[in-house]
């Protein structure tokens, strides 16, 4: 059986997992391409108009590999951590893809609550139904994933510049850099290192968000919340860049409650779209990074 995976989204996260599991199962996997121009072009022809960037990105990729694969993986992640939600496109995003894009092959439909490793077991034994009905090899492809994800280290600490930002955002504006032109090398070119949310510990980002009246309902807004606050109070940056996309519910609530908590520290706000036209973000890089030198000097 080929099985398609989309490089869009939380692919990013939780590559290692839905690689291993699938491996470990028999299927052969069909991956589509790093994101790309014609990707873009595919997403924004099949997505509703009104959607994000990235999902409009995800449309694009399952387009690129769908008439490849006999089964295609959309992960409907609705729970990562208790008493928080993904993003509702998360929630609803098989319905998306499947009544957006003609001709599809079948799709993953089941919901997945990773609050633990039973509850991810669930997600497993129903989308694994799809490939095999051996139980045995369907327990053993899943321990496979659960350990081939739990060693899988991201993030960025670059402190090798004289200048460092706290790059915030969502991991596939952060770490797709078609979506986000390739922001890293940028600044590396201005001479700024990058550190992203994933080197702090998770006991900080706690501390941090009971500081708040109310525990953000978002797993995204606990994480960029947290990590921008714990960088400007503890000035371990010179100033924060998040990558935000436009139309997205969340970012305008988190990046409010962020320039509140930080007050007069320097904050890059870059909407991306698709027609964000990147002479126009390097100017603005340009710029900020022109202003963290001179407060630096
Ligand atoms: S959290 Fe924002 S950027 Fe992410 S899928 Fe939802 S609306 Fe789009």
């Amino acid at each position: 059986m080929k099985v398609g995976i989309p490089k869009g989204l939380l692919y990013y996260d939780y590559q290692p997992f839905f690689h291993t599991f699938f491996e470990e199962l028999g299927a052969e996997l069909i991956v589509s391409s790093d994101t790309n121009k014609d990707i873009l072009d595919k997403g924004v022809k099949y997505c509703v108009d009104e959607a994000c960037l990235p999902v409009k990105v995800f449309h694009g990729h399952v387009a690129e590999i769908k008439d490849q694969c006999d089964l295609i993986v959309i992960p409907r992640i609705m729970q990562l951590r208790k008493r928080e939600f993904i993003c509702p496109k998360f929630c609803g995003l098989p319905e998306m893809v499947i009544n957006s894009i003609p001709d599809m092959p079948r799709a993953t439909m089941a919901p997945l609550y990773a609050l633990s490793k039973e509850r991810l077991f669930q997600w497993a034994k129903v989308v694994g139904k799809e490939v095999t009905h051996n139980t045995a090899k369907l327990s053993k492809a899943f321990e496979a994933a659960v350990e081939c994800q739990s060693n899988y280290k991201k993030g960025i600490d670059d402190d090798s510049y004289p200048i460092k930002v706290a790059l915030s955002g969502h991991p596939y504006n952060i770490y797709d850099n078609f979506i986000n032109m390739n922001i890293v090398n940028k600044l590396k070119k201005l001479g700024v290192g990058v550190v992203t949310e994933e080197v702090i510990d998770e006991d900080i980002k706690n501390r941090e968000v009971s500081k708040l009246y109310k525990k953000p309902f978002w797993s995204f807004a606990r994480n960029n919340y947290s990590f921008t606050s714990h960088m400007a109070d503890q000035k371990l940056v010179n100033g924060i860049i998040y990558i935000s996309s436009f139309a997205c519910g969340i970012d305008s609530v988190v990046i409010e409650l962020i320039k509140h908590n930080i007050e007069d520290f320097p904050l890059l706000v870059l909407k991306v779209d698709e027609h964000t036209g990147e002479a126009g973000l390097d100017t603005r890089i340009e710029a900020f990074v022109d202003m963290l030198e001179r407060r630096r000097s």
